[in-house]
């Protein structure tokens, strides 16, 4: 995060106006699902800025739905953030620790004629709330005195109340063009059971109320959000100003606040093509076995693009790149396939790999007879040295590489023709064999022995480059390759009467039983390699087993982002 950007500015500002003397965020996430690359932008906005200007970043579980929350998300989150490099050190904090803080705050609102307990349910709410165009009316219950709506508070809180008999209103205005001021509800009765807390409370605050105390209590400076809350801010900045100006008249909260109050800002939340980036949606693709489970390779979760091969510092670049924008957009999901292409090209291990085998018999080599080239690990690289590869009598190419009746300016091998495999020789293909059925089984070619490394001394122009692996020394590994879940570009504009589960992707992963060098043999789970021509792979860390590696596809190696980004 070194670009400068609006958040930035507005941090510069208050440090130098002293409204601030030094600058506190949070990340706060609310544990009803795995975090996604969404989350990884706002993480890294988060405790980037906060490391920028020396400051602290907090790890905030914004858990005041107790239906939907649950610890296996705070665990995963946690272990989400820890990976893409960054440390919230002690500051672990759970809107559910402020719980009594909120309840004190809210008795003081009723007291203070700001807050009321309403019956309104169901649709009367809503009608009651008016819409965009026209001014809400005051709930029947607006203007019962304070103490009868303190007993009723009281009552809520003590579980003699039902769920949806009352609830508890912020009194602000019911003809405010903002509808987030009419009247909101801060407190909720729900009977339900809390991770945390238990049963302790059978009310519950809203998040719009909870989250201005939450980070008020912890000393947040900056209260980074998306755009989406920037219709809250008045809200937000009245839920701190009501209670400061109590504390102002001589009420003392039983927590000691700090004296300046937090400062909401709002970004452009990230959109990717192909992809959609809410838990709600996600948790559905899951829950219909759609994909693997959470963390399955194609989706958009920080943990599928760990399991998929991403590296932290590729998807710190992408957030990097992406910037922080005042205005919400789509980003080409291209962009974080360069991402992590850009990293992999310098330092991954460059093997060869055969996804499709086609058996070839070079029929003028010795049976029996081995010869050892070299090869780079990494031609970018080439610290990272070499390594010997066996050259035989029987090989395989892929089978998309050999055509029987080529069009012309076909490279590749076909009857006839030559070709170079890659570090060994020349060969020419003589000869075609098919099974009863037409399918090719193997063919027959012959090497020129004056071609050894890729040359001739007569300079004959051969043009296709294969790659190969060696028969005898080939072992099987299962190599998965994966396209876009969704085929819509944009999956959040679905056409009327579809549902975004009809642009799923049924063959978004293919899994290939390929050849491949020995090499891969002893590959770790999150080893990974360049397969030659065929991209970025990482080794499952879920399906894999000693000896028996499963890789992921990554990203192919077609760069169309550096085409589309030079023109
Ligand atoms: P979702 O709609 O995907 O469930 P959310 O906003 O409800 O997301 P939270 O757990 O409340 O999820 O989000 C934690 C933080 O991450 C919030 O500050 C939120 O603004 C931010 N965030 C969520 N989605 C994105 C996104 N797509 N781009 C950037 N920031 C995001
Ligand atoms: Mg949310």
């Amino acid at each position: 995060m070194d670009s400068s950007n609006f958040i930035k500015d507005f941090i510069v500002e208050d440090l130098g106006n002293k409204r601030y003397s030094s600058v506190h965020t949070r990340f706060p996430p609310e544990p009803n699902g795995y975090l996604h690359i969404g989350h990884a932008k706002s993480i890294c906005i988060n405790f980037g800025i906060s490391k920028q200007f020396d400051g602290i970043c907090n790890l905030r579980f914004d858990d005041t739905n107790p239906t939907k929350e649950d610890v296996e998300y705070v665990d995963s989150i946690k272990e989400d953030v820890k990976w893409l490099g960054f440390d919230w050190m002690e500051n672990e904090f759970y809107a559910s620790d402020y719980y009594g803080l909120c309840y004190e705050f809210a008795e003081q609102l009723v007291l203070a004629g700001k807050a009321y307990v309403c019956h309104l349910k169901g649709d009367d709410v809503g009608k009651y709330r008016g819409t965009l165009t026209s001014p809400g009316k005051a709930s029947p219950w607006r203007d019962r005195p304070a103490s009868e709506s303190l007993e009723l508070f009281h009552k809520m809180k003590a579980g003699e109340l039902e769920e949806g008999e009352a609830f508890l209103r912020a009194k602000i205005d019911m003809e405010s063009p903002n509808m987030n001021m009419r009247d909101p509800a801060i407190y909720r009765i729900k009977k339900t059971s809390h991770h945390r807390t238990g049963n302790e409370w059978v009310v519950y605050p809203m998040y719009d109320y909870a989250h201005p105390i939450g980070d008020w209590i912890e000393g947040i400076t900056h209260s980074i959000c998306t755009l989406e809350f920037e219709d809250h801010r008045p809200l937000y900045e009245w839920v701190l100003n009501e209670i400061k100006a109590l504390i102002d008249k001589g009420y003392t909260p039983s927590w000691k606040m700090p004296s300046a109050l937090p400062r909401q800002i709002e970004f452009a939340r990230l959109n990717l093509t192909y992809t959609v980036m809410s838990k709600r949606l996600l948790r559905e693709l899951v829950e219909n076995k759609c994909v693997l489970g959470w963390d399955d390779p194609r989706m958009p979760t920080i943990s599928g693009l760990r399991r998929r091969g991403y590296t932290p510092s590729s998807i710190r670049e992408f957030a990097d790149r992406i910037g922080v924008a005042k205005t919400d957009s789509m980003v080409d999901i291209q962009l974080l396939y360069f991402c992590i292409r850009e990293e992999l090209n310098k330092n991954a291990q460059r093997a060869m790999v055969i996804l499709d085998p086609l058996k070839v018999v070079i029929t003028n080599w010795e049976e029996g007879k081995e010869e050892i080239f070299e090869a780079e690990n990494n031609p970018e690289n080439l610290e990272m040295g070499a390594r010997k590869i066996v050259f035989g009598r029987e090989i395989y190419i892929e089978r998309e590489d050999f055509m029987e009746n080529p069009p012309k300016k076909y490279f590749r091998l076909s009857p006839g023709s030559e070709v170079r495999l890659k570090g060994a020789y020349y060969i020419r293909c003589e000869q075609v064999v098919k099974d009863a059925g037409g399918k090719i089984t193997e063919l027959h070619c012959t090497y020129d022995p004056e071609s050894r490394g890729g040359e001739t001394a007569d300079a004959r122009k051969v043009k296709g480059t294969l790659h190969w692996v060696n028969c005898v020394s080939a072992i099987d590994v299962e190599v998965r390759l994966f396209e876009n879940l969704f085929t819509l570009e944009n999956p959040g504009a679905i056409p009327e009467g579809k549902n975004y589960m009809d642009y799923v992707d049924k063959d978004s992963m293919i899994v290939k039983c390929a050849k491949a060098e020995p090499l891969l043999l002893g590959a770790k789970p999150f080893d990974r390699f360049q397969f030659v021509r065929h991209g970025y792979f990482c080794v499952d860390y879920k399906d894999s087993a000693p000896q028996k590696p499963v890789f992921n596809r990554i990203v192919n190696l077609k760069d169309s982002w550096g085409k589309i980004s030079q023109t």
